[in-house]
């Protein structure tokens, strides 16, 4: 595995990297929050929820999670990501905390707020990041178990994302490629592409172009550009140049690359990276005339295209060429 391979393998997910996994989150986050300053109900949406998490389901109103089969129990996991949301670390800890026993998104939000090291300090699972993030992985891990068949896809994602992050102590990819499978098995996105990109690369797991080639593609009929980015390359790694250029033509035409971000809940910068991988593939084609009527001009127009949209794809696939490895 090259470094280039490695490069191109790990920015995946739809297509994000563990941090950016996060951060997407929490621009969702920000969303929230702006919502409910325009609309100045912030007051009122908190007080609906708190007299929505009051159990009925014994006379003395206390609240237990493991018998409480009210209302209740869905309401205090909102009051939670209320508080979450609203950047109330200290109270979303607590409401996340009484119900982590028995739903499992509490413990994933437990684990998320142990990564991104936000859980207040009296909740501090250790003294530092090691221990914060040995925390975020077991929880995470509980989270994403299967028994009962309630494991959250959420949480598998999550792993794959912690265990893909290079310089940290967890960095495992056989780890990752399982979790990820499993995600994308019940139906992740971001997964799916992940499962793609690491079967074309042999990252994690046994390298099979025909595997990536479903897994890729999959995920680029859900939209994923940066996976469709990838099929265009996995189609002329194997030869299969006019499915490459076909592709390729259809992914150069994308320009307005926010409106799809907003579309396809993927972040930008992913999107400039699928579109300038299949412009150096199709300029490729126009170099060597694989599938295509070989033309230099438009050659040099692709690879231009494929510097604009990402500088450091176009570097990487040039040192790609110049290995004769594309
Ligand atoms: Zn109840």
């Amino acid at each position: 595995m090259s470094y280039i391979e490695e490069q191109l393998a790990t920015n995946i997910p739809s297509s994000l990297g563990a941090r950016d996994f996060m951060i997407e989150r929490l621009i969702l986050r920000d969303n929230t929050i702006e919502l409910l300053r325009q609309n100045g109900k912030s007051q009122q949406v908190e007080d609906e929820l708190l007299s929505l998490a009051k159990c009925e389901c014994n006379t003395g109103n206390i609240f237990e999670p493991t018998k409480c089969k009210c209302r209740a129990r869905e309401a205090h996991f909102l009051v939670a990501q209320f508080y979450y949301d609203t950047i109330q670390y200290l109270k979303a800890w607590q409401w996340y905390s009484q119900i982590k026993d028995v739903d499992l998104r509490a413990l994933y939000q437990l684990a998320v707020m142990c990564f991104e090291e936000v859980s207040p300090p009296e909740c501090k699972p250790g003294y530092g990041v090691q221990q914060a993030e040995e925390k975020a992985e077991s929880w995470w891990l509980l989270a994403a178990s299967d028994d009962k068949n309630q494991a959250l896809m959420e949480a598998m994602t999550a792993l794959a994302f912690f265990y893909s992050r290079k310089y940290s102590n967890f960095y495992n990819m056989t780890k990752a490629f399982e979790w990820h499978y499993k995600a994308a098995k019940k139906g992740s996105l971001e997964s799916l592409g992940a499962v793609g990109s690491m079967y074309l690369f042999g990252l994690g797991t046994k390298q099979s172009l025909d595997r990536a080639v479903n897994y890729l593609r999959d995920a680029a009929e859900r939209g994923n550009v940066y996976a469709m980015g990838l099929l265009t390359y996995c189609y002329y790694t194997k030869k299969l140049y006019t499915k490459a250029t076909d592709l390729a033509q259809k992914l150069i035409c994308l320009d307005n690359v926010e409106e799809l971000s907003r579309a396809t809940c993927c972040l930008p910068q992913y999107i400039k990276k699928g579109i300038a991988l299949s412009a150096f593939v199709l300029g490729r084609c126009y170099e060597l005339g694989n599938g295509i009527k070989p033309d230099s001009k438009q050659a040099l127009k692709y690879y231009r295209q494929c510097f604009k949209f990402d500088a450091d794809i176009c570097s990487l696939l040039q040192d790609y060429v110049a290995h004769q490895k594309i």
